[in-house]
């Protein structure tokens, strides 16, 4: 006799989880993921970027993740 309690909330639970799925994944779509780690030119260091798929502007090879550059 409850089953339509349970049903309607379960498909309320169902419906919550799908509407925060939809938005958070397509946020998590649109939006490049940054962790600000720095991205240079293998070839020319002093070309650097925050966007990974950014390209070098002098020679147009994808940037690579410069790992611990402190100085
Ligand atoms: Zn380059």
């Amino acid at each position: 006799m409850d089953i339509l309690a349970i049903c309607v909330t379960v498909g309320g639970v169902a419906l919550m989880g799908l509407t925060l799925w939809f938005f958070f994944g397509k946020r998590r779509v649109s939006l490049p993921k940054v962790d600000g780690a720095l991205y240079s030119c293998p070839m020319h260091p002093w070309i650097t970027s925050k966007d990974p798929t950014a390209d070098c502007s002098i020679c147009g090879m994808k940037l690579v993740r410069a790992e611990g550059a402190d100085n």
